[in-house]
């Protein structure tokens, strides 16, 4: 068998893989990244690139189409179409040149990229199945970055009709009749997106609420709209399995009453377990926090030398902390004195109207707070985007005004994340933030009129 050493070996190049290397790279440290797919992992190739231009090129024609009955004031059209396979050429493109992006930051780091699985054999190897035979690679120090993949459900197991997110995202057609098992981040992100470009979309969430990890009142808005879209929702209700004779998802509220949904497609978005079969974890008996891997601040799991980041290592289960843990791994591995002291993580939800929510960490339940609103109702960039519905919110220490949380619901909202993001590390007050000019008219001045309100002394609500 082939051999190769080095100082660390990354599987998987996903947003922590490959970010964990470049940075290992540019340390000096010799680095080999191992992937079984392209580079950019499920984020890239089957997650947040693909679902947001799908959204993008959804609300353009949602907007054109007047998909939920109102056209934009003053525009009429006639003979629209939608061509999903030009559209999905669009997409292609972008995530291609993205990759080739990766790719080219790997290579000028100086990290070999090798295309094949890896098994760890124990902590310091890896046999990785190439084209070209078996490779077994001995490594100072390993980082697991393997992602995650979709939970299958035991009675609408994925294949024909039933999707996961990763075929829904590369149908070549608009599904005529759509039902999404899951109301979490991907069933609303996709459902909403078919359901502007024609979809008859139904929901089924098991709980009582769509989104249900958030504070109802930043979900309503986003369940109103649902309602214009003409989208079907479900609460309280759990998939039984899927008859594909009839074409319809078999369902049962919690009174145990079954219904049938007519659906020819069915995505199911229940949520995403960590991929640690393939690369043998097993093996190593790491401890596990469930099903993810259990890692300390410096994310070392319970084996000196073995590393986990990213969606491995639980929630939340987004890219940009993939990408710290990443960076973070690899100032670790090049001995600097680094450990996970963050204040903020953003989290977006691309529904429409978005959903921005940041809370500081670590969180204290028990610190009496002040909290305010800012309705963008009364923000001139909301309304000339034609939008005005959603608030911005912001949460603070009462005794000294710390801001610990920030939130806001409604159109464009996701490009406040870093704003918030940013307040929450630099340990803002809210006199900070009241007193931070805002450009006019911007959604960020939703921003210093909350913490205006908050302080006692609201201006334009
Ligand atoms: P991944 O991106 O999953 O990468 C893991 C890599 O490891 C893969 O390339 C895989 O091929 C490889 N691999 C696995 N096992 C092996 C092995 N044994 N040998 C070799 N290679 C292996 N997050 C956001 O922050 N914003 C969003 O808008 C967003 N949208 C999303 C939309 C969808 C539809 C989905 C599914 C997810 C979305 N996410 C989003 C979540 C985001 O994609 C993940 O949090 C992120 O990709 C996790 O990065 P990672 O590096 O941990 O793993
Ligand atoms: P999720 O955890 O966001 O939502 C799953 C939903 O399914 C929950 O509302 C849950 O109550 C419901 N559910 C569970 N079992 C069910 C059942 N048997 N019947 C009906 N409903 C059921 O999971 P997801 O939407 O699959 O997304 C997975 C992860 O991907 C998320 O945790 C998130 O971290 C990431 N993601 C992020 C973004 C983003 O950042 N914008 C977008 C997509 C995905």
């Amino acid at each position: 068998m082939k051999e190769a050493a080095c100082d660390v070996l990354v599987i998987g190049a996903g947003p922590g893989g490959y970010v964990c290397a470049i940075r290992c790279g540019q340390a000096g440290l010799q680095t080999i990244v191992v992937d079984r797919g392209p580079v950019g992992g499920t984020c890239l190739n089957v997650g947040c690139i693909p679902s947001k231009a799908l959204i993008h090129i959804a609300d353009e024609f949602g907007r054109i189409a007047g998909a939920d009955g109102q056209l934009p004031a003053g525009l009429s059209v006639t003979g629209l179409r939608f061509d999903m396979v030009a559209a999905t050429e669009w997409r292609d493109t972008l995530v291609a040149r993205l990759g080739d992006g990766v790719k080219a930051l790997l290579a000028r780091s100086g990290v070999t990229c090798i295309a094949g699985e890896a098994r760890l054999r124990d902590g310091k190897s890896a046999i990785i199945q190439t084209r070209d035979g078996p490779l077994m690679v001995t490594a100072r120090a390993v980082v697991i970055a393997t992602g995650s993949q979709p939970v299958e459900l035991a009675d609408l197991p994925f294949g024909g009709p039933v999707l996961s997110s990763t075929e829904a995202l590369a149908l070549d057609h608009v599904p005529e009749r759509l039902a999404i098992v899951g109301a979490g981040y991907i069933g609303l992100e996709i459902g909403t997106a078919f359901a502007k470009l024609g979809s008859r979309v139904a929901i089924v969430e098991a709980s009582g609420q769509l989104l249900p990890h958030l504070p109802a009142d930043l979900v309503r808005p986003v369940a109103a709209r649902l309602g214009e879209l003409g989208v079907a929702v479900h609460l309280g209700t759990t998939a039984l399995g899927h008859d594909a004779g009839k074409g319809a998802l078999i369902v049962s509220d919690r009174c145990g009453t079954t219904q049938q949904i007519d659906a020819d497609r069915v995505l199911v978005a229940v949520g995403r377990r960590p991929a640690l079969e393939a690369v043998n974890a097993d093996a190593l008996a790491l401890v596990r926090d469930g099903p993810f891997l259990r890692v300390d601040d410096r994310c070392e799991t319970s084996m000196r030398g073995v590393h986990a980041i990213g969606d491995v290592t639980g929630e939340p289960m987004l890219a940009h902390r993939a990408m710290a843990q990443g960076e973070l791994v690899a100032d670790v591995l090049a001995g600097r004195r680094r450990r996970w002291d963050v204040r903020a993580v953003p989290a977006v939800c691309y529904t429409d109207p978005e959903i921005v929510t940041v809370r500081r960490q670590p969180a204290d339940p028990e610190q009496e707070t002040v909290s305010a609103r800012f309705p963008l109702r009364a923000n001139a960039r909301s309304l000339t985007l034609g939008a005005g519905s959603g608030f911005v919110g912001l949460v603070a220490r009462k005794e000294d005004h710390l801001v610990v949380e920030a939130h806001a619901v409604g159109a464009g909202v996701s490009e406040l994340a870093g704003q918030f993001s940013l307040a929450m590390e630099m340990g803002a007050r809210l006199e900070d933030l009241a007193a931070t000019i805002q450009a006019h008219p911007t959604l960020g001045e939703g921003i210093a009129e909350a913490a205006a309100a908050a302080l006692g002394r609201p201006l334009h609500a």
